[in-house]
This record gives structure tokens, sequence and C-alpha cells, in this order.
């Protein structure tokens, strides 16, 4: 057994997935998409261009709401789903130093 996973059932993941899809048709959430910024590294896109990232993955636990939904340029959501969360930090951290 290994403490360190986080028990999702796959009826968990299922509502917050709908509750996702409810939140990407709200104006909330187009007016994000309009401010056409990338959370993660803060580039400029088209709206069409963004997409709704989870910060915490729904399959982690995460939850489809407002606090944990962010805006992300297709180049950083497919790096998110394919690195290791280590490297992921040291790729959100790059963009970090370059606004100091
Ligand atoms: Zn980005």
């Amino acid at each position: 057994m290994d403490n360190f996973i986080i028990e999702v059932s796959e009826q968990d993941v299922k509502r917050e997935r709908d509750k996702s899809r409810e939140l990407r048709r709200s104006r909330w959430w187009q007016n994000r998409l309009a401010l056409g910024r990338c959370h993660w590294c803060g580039g400029a896109f088209p709206p069409d261009e963004l997409t709704m990232d989870h910060i915490i993955p729904l399959a982690r636990g995460g939850k489809g709401s407002r606090n944990n939904v962010v805006p992300a340029c297709k180049e950083c959501n497919s790096r998110k789903k394919y690195l290791l969360p280590m490297e992921w930090d040291d790729y959100v951290r790059q963009f970090e130093k370059q606004e100091q």
C-alpha cells in the first residue's frame, strides 16, 4: 500500500469533470479567456488557443471549481500532462525568474 497516493474514485472524477464542463460554459470562464493570458508562462494568446487546465489534476483529487482552473496555452497544457511533477515545477519556475 502506498499512502502517498490519494484515492480518487471514478465517480469523483466524473462529477468534477462535469462541473468543469459547466464552468467552461460560464461567463466567468469566457471572461478569463478574453484576458488572453496563459496562467503558467504568462504569454499572450488568442482566447481560442487557451484551454482549461486544472492546477491539481482531477485524477489526483482536484476539483472542477473556480479556484482550481486556469487558462493555459496548448504548449503548457501538453507539457503539464507529460512532465513529471518535478520537471513541471522546473518548467514553471523558469518563467518566474524572467519576471524578476
Ligand atoms: Zn503557457
